[in-house]
């Protein structure tokens, strides 16, 4: 069967680390395309002072000419919180007879189990974690248990059924993070190789006003 890969963030911005996580994993699994995914108002965080349509300016132009990566658009159009169940219910309404793979870096992991309706996800999406560096996986009891009782062992086991696998991946580690790209911002420190040059070079004045702004500006 068909497998869709959906990779949600804040991104604030889009960096290689996300890009890196989409491209890698889309190969590995053999996913048709990868849709990254702006929250509209991310429920775990302050809201970004970058507006939701300026991350997903961002998105699309970190996968224009990748095929295979999608910026989509579905929890910024639909506005309020973006849960992460509503955005899995959606595309399974769209594509029932497709395997559905959520992707997550493994800090995600750590508080899976506090997002919106999370004992549900697993019946809309397979789970697949990425190794981070600096956040070591520590899931939560509930969580370790059914992530040990439903293990994918292979790619092939995500397309032989729609959801409800879990796999943990290690990548080559790219230590990056939006925080860490707001900080040398702060710091008016060059981005170039973090970033994609198209979204460095679209950054406007006020895009880097609200990166930086309360942004403590990074010393090492
Ligand atoms: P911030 O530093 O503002 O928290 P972030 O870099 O963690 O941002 P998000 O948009 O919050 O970026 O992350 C979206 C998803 O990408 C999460 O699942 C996160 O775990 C994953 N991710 C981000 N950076 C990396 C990386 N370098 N390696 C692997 N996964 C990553």
């Amino acid at each position: 069967m068909t497998a869709i890969g959906v990779f949600g963030g804040t991104f604030a911005p889009i960096h290689n680390g996300h890009l890196r996580l989409a491209l890698e994993l889309r190969e590995r699994l053999r996913l048709e395309r990868v849709h990254l995914i702006p929250a509209g108002e991310p429920p775990h965080r302050d809201r970004p002072r970058v507006p939701a349509r300026r991350r997903l300016d961002w998105v699309r132009l970190a996968c224009a000419g990748e095929p295979g990566l999608v910026a989509d658009a579905c929890e910024v159009e639909r506005g309020g919180r973006s849960y992460t169940v509503d955005t899995l219910s959606s595309l399974r309404r769209a594509h029932p007879e497709t395997s559905l793979v959520l992707l997550l870096g493994d800090d995600a992991a750590n508080h899976f189990h506090t997002w919106h309706r999370w004992r549900e996800i697993p019946g809309l999406a397979h789970l697949v974690f990425a190794e981070r560096p600096y956040e070591p996986a520590a899931p939560e009891p509930e969580l370790q248990t059914m992530m040990r009782a439903r293990r994918a062992g292979s790619a092939d086991a995500l397309h032989a059924r729609p959801a409800g696998l879990f796999m943990s991946t290690h990548l080559p580690p790219l230590a990056i993070s939006s925080t860490r790209v707001r900080g040398l911002l702060a710091a008016r420190r060059s981005v170039r190789g973090l970033v994609p040059q198209a979204v460095i070079d679209a950054f406007t004045p006020e895009d880097l006003e609200n990166l930086t702004h309360d942004e403590d500006p990074a010393t090492d």
